[in-house]
C-alpha cells in the first residue's frame, strides 16, 4: 500500500473548488461583482425581524420551513411536497447534483460550456461526468445539443441536465419553450433550471412542474429578495424528486435553513409588489448601462438577469477588470476560454451604475487601452 503523505482526503486535496466573487472588508469599493441587489430587502422583512422572537434561538428549527415552503407552494399553485428549502440556492443545487445524476462509463450530466462554474464543481466532488455543448458565437445554447436522447455516438449520453436560465455569467435568457423542449426530451433524466437570477426576466419553468416529472426548478432569495447574507434558496419539482433531495439532505445537515432566515424570507416571499417595484428599477438601469456602454463600442449582451456580460473587442479583460478596481469599482472576470476579455457587471443603483459608465468611458478613451498588449499606464 502507498505511505499516506497527507492527513487529508485525496477527495480533498485533489477537488477544485468554486471560487466564489471578492467581498471586500470595508465599504470602500463600489460592489458589483457578486450579483448582489443594491436595494435594501423589502420593509416588511424589517418588521419580521423587529418582531422576532429571539427566545426560538434555543430550540432547532422547523426542518422544512413550512411557513415558507407553504407560502412558495401556494403562490406558485403547487403544493408543499413539491418544494424543499435550503441554505442558499448553492446548497440546493449541490443536493440536487447528489439526488439526481449518476453516471455510468459513456454517460455524463450535461451543461454548457459556458455557465455557473460551480456545476462542474459538483460533477468534481461527487465523481460525475459531465459533458460542456459550446455555446454559439452568440453565447446561445443551442437546444438541440440537450435532446440527442443518447443517439449520438460521439457524444456521452444525458445522465441529467443544468441549465441556468438566465444563464450565468452571460445574462441570456432561452425561452422556456425551448426548455420545455429539452425536458421533454428527457424523460428518464432531470432537467435542472437554476432560476437565480429569473426575477430579471419574464421566463419561468415553475409553471411546467405539474406537467412534467423530471423538472426540478431551483429558485434563491439572494439576488431579487436582497438576502444573500441570510442564504435561502429552493427547489420545486415533482415529490418523488424533493424526497430524493430531502434524503440527501437528511444525509447531511437535517436544519439546513435556520429559524431566523425562514421567518425573514417568508417575510421578503409574502411582498410581492417590493419584488416587482425593485426589479424594475434594476430592469430600468440594466437597459440604460447597456445603451451607454453600446455608445462606446462596448459589446454587450442582451441580459435578463441583474447583471450584464460585455467587452471592448481588442481590449484586455484583465487590464479593464484592473482599471476598474483602481477607480474604486470591483466587478467580476474569469480567466476561462472564450471569456477571459468579457466583464460581468452587477447592477447597482442608478448613481453606481453611472459611474461604472463614466468609469469605462475615461478608462478606454486612454491609449493603453486600444491595444490589446499595451496596459502598461495602469
Ligand atoms: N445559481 C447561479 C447561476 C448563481 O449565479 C448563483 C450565485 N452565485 C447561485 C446559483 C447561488 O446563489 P445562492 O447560493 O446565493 O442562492
Amino acid at each position: 500500500m502507498d505511505k499516506k503523505t497527507s492527513l487529508l482526503s485525496v477527495k480533498a486535496r485533489n477537488i477544485a473548488p468554486y471560487t466564489a466573487g471578492e467581498q471586500p472588508r470595508g465599504g470602500a469599493f463600489i460592489k458589483l461583482n457578486t450579483n448582489e441587489n443594491p436595494y435594501p430587502p423589502s420593509p416588511s422583512v424589517l418588521r419580521a425581524a423587529a418582531s422576532f422572537d429571539y427566545g426560538r434561538f434555543r430550540k432547532y428549527p422547523d426542518i422544512e420551513a413550512s411557513v415558507l415552503r407553504d407560502l412558495i407552494a401556494s403562490r406558485n399553485g403547487l403544493s408543499p411536497g413539491n418544494i424543499v428549502c435550503g441554505n442558499g440556492s448553492d446548497e440546493i443545487l449541490a443536493f440536487c447534483f447528489q439526488a439526481f445524476f449518476d453516471t455510468a462509463d459513456g454517460e455524463a450530466v450535461y451543461f454548457p460550456d459556458i455557465t455557473y462554474s460551480f456545476y462542474k464543481v459538483w460533477c468534481g466532488l461527487y465523481s460525475l461526468n459531465y459533458f460542456t455543448p459550446p455555446v454559439d458565437v452568440n453565447f446561445e445554447i443551442d437546444t438541440a445539443d440537450y435532446c440527442n436522447n443518447g443517439q449520438l455516438k460521439d457524444k456521452p449520453r444525458p445522465a441529467g441536465v443544468a441549465l441556468a436560465n438566465p444563464n450565468a455569467p452571460t445574462g441570456i435568457v432561452k425561452p422556456v419553450s425551448e426548455i420545455e423542449k429539452i425536458i421533454a426530451a428527457n424523460p428518464e433524466t432531470v432537467v435542472i433550471v437554476d432560476e437565480a437570477y429569473g426575477a430579471f426576466s419574464n421566463e419561468t419553468c415553475l409553471p411546467l412542474i405539474k406537467k412534467y416529472k423530471n423538472l426540478c426548478v431551483v429558485q434563491t432569495f439572494s439576488k431579487s429578495y436582497s438576502m444573500a447574507g441570510l442564504r435561502v434558496g429552493f427547489a420545486a419539482a415533482d415529490p418523488a424528486l424533493i424526497d430524493g433531495i430531502k434524503k440527501i439532505r437528511d444525509s447531511f445537515n437535517s436544519y439546513p435553513l435556520d429559524c431566523f432566515a425562514a421567518e425573514m424570507s417568508a417575510a421578503a416571499y409574502a411582498d410581492g409588489a417590493y419584488l416587482k417595484k425593485t426589479a424594475d428599477k434594476i430592469i430600468r438601469t440594466r437597459e440604460k448601462l447597456s445603451a451607454d456602454l453600446r455608445k462606446i463600442g462596448f459589446t454587450v449582451l442582451p441580459s435578463g438577469a441583474n447583471f450584464v456580460f460585455v467587452n471592448k473587442p481588442g481590449v484586455s479583460g484583465e487590464a479593464l477588470c484592473a482599471g476598474l478596481r483602481s477607480s474604486g469599482i470591483l466587478v467580476r472576470r474569469f480567466a476561462e476560454p472564450r471569456i477571459a476579455d468579457w466583464l460581468r457587471i452587477t447592477i447597482g443603483t442608478t448613481a453606481e451604475t453611472s459611474k461604472v459608465s463614466e468609469a469605462l468611458k475615461l478608462l478606454t478613451s486612454r491609449p493603453s487601452f486600444q491595444s490589446k498588449n499595451d496596459t502598461n499606464s495602469l
